[in-house]
């Protein structure tokens, strides 16, 4: 597994660097945003959000305008909105300065099970096989229709990942799509904050619980008609089928 580190300061890097090494990651670095942008593909991104020559969250976002990569930020930033408005330009997770290898290990962990579940096991084959694709999924071939979920105008496709509505496909990020498969696994039903937090999250995400809201906000719009995803005040959210929609 590759991954690629965007840090500017080399005494957070070194060390970052030396512990992945030891854990068997195999590490690019650079040292901005530029250089981020123009790096070759990686299986995970380690994004500081505080770089010399861009923001970090416009590298983010144009990170994940054309690649599905899982993107971690790291950032030094005390404040809440700067992780919010990563989280929604697609980064998967973020880990505040300062943090082990140890707590960064598990997070690389458990943004690669969430983002591609097929390849959970292995953490040390050979980079080519393991690389992000950034055009076509690696199961375009396979017969569309197992593991195709349908639910109105609306289908999910957990195998590729693809969404459609209408059959018009949506460009979701990895949690949108995580989020969207657990309210999908049982349409109707109430799933509860912590309920969605352990699953699409992490058991241990200590993170602001209004990152899932912002997270289904952005589902809904992506949706185009809000009542998809009912919220049950103090509960948690459900996903229903609208029934005087335009797609009814
Ligand atoms: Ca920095």
């Amino acid at each position: 597994m590759r991954l690629l580190l965007v840090e500017d300061d080399d005494r957070i890097a070194g060390p970052i660097m030396e512990g992945l090494n030891r854990y068997g990651f195999a590490v690019d670095h650079v040292r901005s945003g530029a250089s981020a942008l123009s790096a070759s593909t990686a299986d995970l991104v380690l994004l500081d959000l505080g770089l010399p020559d861009m923001d970090g969250i416009d590298v983010c976002r144009a990170l994940r305008a054309r690649s599905t990569v899982p993107i971690i930020m790291i950032t030094a930033r005390s404040e809440e909105t700067d992780r919010v408005v990563g989280l929604e330009v697609g980064a998967d997770d973020y880990l505040s300065k300062p943090f082990g290898v140890r707590e960064l290990v598990a997070r690389i962990r458990a943004v690669t099970r969430r983002t591609h579940p097929e390849r959970h096991a292995p953490l040390n084959t050979g980079t080519a096989a393991t690389a992000v694709p950034l055009q076509s999924s690696p199961h375009a071939q396979l017969p569309q229709e197992r593991g195709v979920q349908r639910l109105g105008p609306l289908t999910i496709n957990r195998r590729t990942r693809g969404v459609t509505i209408n059959s018009r496909p949506l460009t979701l990020t990895p949690k949108e799509f995580d989020l969207l498969a657990q309210l999908a696994s049982d349409p109707g039903a109430v799933h509860s904050r912590q309920q969605i937090l352990d699953t699409v999250w992490d058991p241990n995400y200590f993170g602001p619980t209004r990152t899932l809201d912002v997270h289904v906000s952005a589902l809904r719009r992506k949706l185009g008609d809000p009542a998809w995803i009912a919220t049950v005040r103090g509960i948690g959210f459900r996903l229903t089928v609208p029934t005087d929609s335009a797609y009814a």
